[in-house]
């Protein structure tokens, strides 16, 4: 199999040729390699050794232990740019959760505990020699989705590589190797046992990175449909957008699901993300009616970040940008005031000039800014004092 060698980044082959000068095999292996074979420029370049943590620790002066229980060392290089070097692993237990490994494998042992042949690919920096023992090439070439060994148990140690397997199907446009799928769907009811935070980092990478949101949506709903996470994902999946999809997790969740921040709570993503999804879901999804009036209107209710959303959530379900869009520009661009701190009056002037306070100058308030909204050329101080003489 001739293949050219992979541009291996200055700072990775740096840190490869101080491991080996050490004694200590190293391979570049992962996610980058895969991509390069598929022809995806990925300078992250992981690195597995032989030396074990406190070997490669002491090799580098600055270092960062990113995961230093599953034998994963940052090595910073001169632009404190991190790289992830991993000490050769055998699983010594799992549990569908956690691994506990072992130091001391080699290479092929290494390589076996990895999820999918095409993410079980090594390249050897310095010699650009290959080991690919379970013909990731192979299923790159058929664009398989394939698990290393027999699926059923790898699902069983680690079901978030059911999850996985979808992600990279919808990522590059492959399909799930029929053993592999058949013991995806069997394996399934255990993906109730993760946490909800790697569940949400799937679905937001997943998102991010699909080529297809309706072949996303079909393998999610698949896997998904027995555990608790995701039962407000729609029924019928989405048609395609066509035009560019926003690479937006939170849009798209709003976009896919009923009850999206009941979801996103359920996931425990943040409290920012959560109301983000509550307000586009609440709208009013547009504004009443295309004229200038109708809109700052919507605008005032909405605000302007959630009708930005809005905007973007009919592109996505109508394939085109709402008509109402380049009026809204108009008006966000003109500046013209939409809530009541644009007012050119406050509530202490309005107490100055005798409104009582309490609900009456909430009221006015109120009456002052649906004045403004339907003329913003009304907004002065003299106009303002005196229609809340009229209202109050
Ligand atoms: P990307 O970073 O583009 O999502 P990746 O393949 O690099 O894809 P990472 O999560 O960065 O994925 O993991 C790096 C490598 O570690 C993978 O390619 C795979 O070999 C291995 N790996 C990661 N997670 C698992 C897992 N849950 N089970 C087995 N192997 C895994
Ligand atoms: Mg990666």
């Amino acid at each position: 199999m001739p293949h050219p060698p992979l541009p291996i980044p200055d700072t990775v082959l740096d840190i490869a040729r101080r491991l080996e000068g050490a004694g200590f095999e190293t391979w570049c292996v992962g996610g980058a390699v895969r991509d390069h074979l598929l022809g995806d420029a990925n300078a992250d370049f992981d690195l597995a050794t032989r030396a074990t943590p406190d070997e490669v620790r002491k090799l580098f002066r600055r270092t960062v232990d990113v995961g230093i229980e599953f034998g994963t060392v940052g090595v910073l290089d001169a632009e404190r740019k991190l790289h992830e070097v991993t000490t050769f692993r055998r699983d010594v237990s799992t549990d569908g959760r956690r691994a506990v490994v072992a130091f001391g494998a080699t290479l092929e042992e290494d390589l076996a505990r990895r999820d999918f042949t095409i993410n079980a690919i090594a390249y050897h920096p310095l010699h650009h020699e290959w080991r690919d023992p379970f013909d990731g090439f192979g299923d790159l070439d058929r664009k398989l989705v394939r698990a290393v060994g027999k699926a059923e148990e790898r699902f069983r140690e680690d079901y978030l590589r059911i999850l996985r397997g979808v992600r990279f199907a919808a990522r590059f446009g492959f399909q799930l190797e029929p053993a592999t799928w058949a013991a995806a769907l069997a394996a399934a009811p255990g993906l109730d046992g993760l946490s909800a935070e790697r569940v949400r980092d799937e679905w937001f990478k997943s998102l991010r990175t699909t080529r297809s949101l309706p072949r996303l949506v079909e393998l999610w709903r698949a896997v998904m449909s027995p555990s608790r996470w995701m039962p407000e994902l729609h029924a019928a999946a989405p048609c395609d957008p066509g035009a560019e999809v926003p690479r937006d997790p939170v849009l798209l969740t709003v976009f896919l699901a009923d009850r999206p921040a009941h979801l996103l709570e359920r996931l425990k993503a943040s409290r920012g993300e959560i109301d983000r999804a509550a307000a586009i879901a609440r709208g009013p999804a547009a504004p009443a009616g295309l004229d200038d009036v109708a809109i700052r209107r919507w605008l005032s209710g909405v605000t302007p970040p959630v009708a930005a959303d809005l905007a973007a959530l009919h592109t996505l379900g109508t394939g085109h940008a709402p008509a109402w869009e380049p009026a809204m520009q108009r008006i966000l661009e003109r500046g013209d005031p939409i809530d009541r701190g644009a007012l050119a009056v406050t509530g202490s002037d309005l107490l100055d000039a005798g409104i009582p306070k309490g609900p009456a100058l909430g009221r006015v308030l109120k009456g002052l800014l649906d004045f403004v909204l339907e003329d913003p050329s009304r907004n002065t101080r003299e106009v303002l004092l005196r229609q809340a003489k009229a209202l109050s």
